[in-house]
């Protein structure tokens, strides 16, 4: 199949590639002239592993293109996939502007007929939305079709879970436009659902909504954990070996961020209220996701002290919003960061991936430095994300470079009785807080 896929962010880059290496000839296409420009040259845009091969692989066997030329890209295809942004607008709302716009280009640029596939994390109603945009943009009678087809890959393993994911969702209106859909995933071995469209489009905010309920349950469960000098590791665990509850999605941190958690359950929130329904856990989770920041920023500054901030040097290890990527769209280290610089500290900043993201946002309020370099002279670490490599280091060393032995773990990298005998203060998440302070 001749497949177009428009936006090549995150979604749309790891589609259009893994659509190509399951042998379609996929163009590829975004407004944004520096990254076609770059991807041409199969050069990655994002950080995500195993892209890069991939990518290399399928322009060499010249079955992906990539280009701007979005009318051109829309008649030689047969099926459009839209994965554009959906970002939140400044009410919490998904920001439709994007799918909008394209679904005019593709009205105005049909040469015959079409499945057109929102690709897009798009609010219930949207594909009956698209397909009327495009009947008003058509410049002469021409037959199409709007399918939903969801996404639920994870970015850092984004490849194995388009290849292998759990469930494809195809919701068409028409079982024949739905089937044709299917083909397209044949070569994965998984479940095909074929629903809907609204149920399609539901099934992906339902989903990312109950995680992230997850995950600030056993936030709330971390915090009570903390006032009463329990484990909430232990407790996650007793709870996650019951099968009815699974382990996924109950460790316990500083908060859920990225590009769809907070402005899914937002948006599924201000859905719900626009029909008159409010979603009173999902409401919950997100006031929770919150606080869980803000706790931990303000236990840090209450241990500290801001009597000398300007003369104290901070250290934080991990910005992205989870490990394996360098997407920090919604990162906790945001509101911790800026809370610490608005506090008056020195901030020095380290993140494996995300240092160029993150000079975008924090400018020059921070330092950007390395691994070892950030916790030097500083009177405390905090450690944000959760990457591998801070698993992995020389304790001992840093200890030795630290002004104060004091680490915040907003991930629980480290044993606590380890930490107490290598001499640390170590604060971490749902654990009695350490008795030296
Ligand atoms: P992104 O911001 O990384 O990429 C969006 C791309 O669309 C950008 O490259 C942008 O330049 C391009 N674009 C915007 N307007 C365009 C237009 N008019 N024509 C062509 N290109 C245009 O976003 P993303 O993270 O890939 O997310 C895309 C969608 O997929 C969102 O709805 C998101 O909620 C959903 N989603 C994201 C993930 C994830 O992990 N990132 C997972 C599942 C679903």
């Amino acid at each position: 199949m001749r497949i177009a896929v428009i936006g090549t962010g995150y979604v749309g880059l790891v589609t259009g590639t893994c659509l190509a290496d399951l042998g379609n000839e996929t163009i590829c296409v975004d407004i944004d002239e520096e990254k076609i420009q770059k991807l041409k040259k199969g050069i990655l845009t994002i950080y995500e592993p195993g892209l890069e091969d991939l990518i290399h692989r399928n322009i060499e066997k010249k079955r992906i293109s990539f280009t701007t030329d979005l009318a051109d890209a829309i008649k030689r295809s047969d099926v459009i996939f839209i994965a554009v942004g959906t970002p939140p607008d400044k009410d919490g709302k998904a920001d439709l502007s994007a799918v909008k716009s394209v679904a005019a280009e593709i009205g105005k640029n049909m040469n015959g007929y079409k499945i057109v596939i929102n690709k897009s994390t798009v609010p219930v109603g949207s594909g009956d939305m698209v397909r009327s945009i495009i009947q008003d943009n058509l410049s002469f009678p021409c037959n199409f079709d709007v399918v939903s087809n969801p996404e639920f890959l994870r970015e850092g393993s984004a490849i194995d879970d388009f290849m292998h994911p759990d469930r494809v969702v195809i919701g068409a209106n028409d079982i024949k436009v739905a089937e044709k859909i299917a083909q397209i995933y044949s070569p994965l071995e998984t479940e095909i659902l074929i629903t809907d469209v609204k149920s399609a489009e539901i099934i992906k905010y339902a989903s990312n909504a109950f995680l992230a309920v997850k995950i600030s349950f056993i936030n709330e469960i971390a915090n009570f954990c903390e006032l009463v000098g329990a484990s909430v590791e232990d407790v996650s665990k007793g709870m996650g070996l019951d099968k009815r509850i699974g382990q996924a999605f109950l460790k316990a941190g500083i908060g859920y961020g990225g590009s769809c958690f907070p402005k899914d359950t937002n948006a599924l929130y201000e859905t719900g209220l626009e029909v008159g329904y409010e979603f009173k856990i999902v409401r919950a989770a997100i006031d929770v996701n919150e606080n869980k920041k803000i706790r931990f920023l303000e236990k840090v500054i209450k241990v500290i002290g801001t009597a000398d901030a300007k003369n104290t040097k901070i250290a934080i290890w991990g910005l992205a919003f989870k490990p394996n990527t360098d997407d920090m769209r919604e990162a906790p280290s945001i509101v911790i960061v800026n809370g610490l610089v608005n506090a008056g500290f020195k901030v020095s900043v380290y993140d494996p991936v995300s240092m160029e993201q993150a000079k975008k946002i924090f400018k020059e309020t921070v330092s950007y430095v390395d691994l070892y370099e950030s916790v030097k002279d500083a009177s405390a670490l905090l450690i944000l994300t959760d990457w591998n490599e801070f698993k992995q280091t020389d304790l001992k060393y840093v200890k030795s470079l630290l002004k104060k032995p004091l680490i915040f773990d907003g991930r629980n990298l480290y044993n606590p009785e380890e930490m107490k005998k290598l001499g640390f203060i170590y604060y971490s998440i749902g654990r009695k807080d350490p008795d030296t302070i």
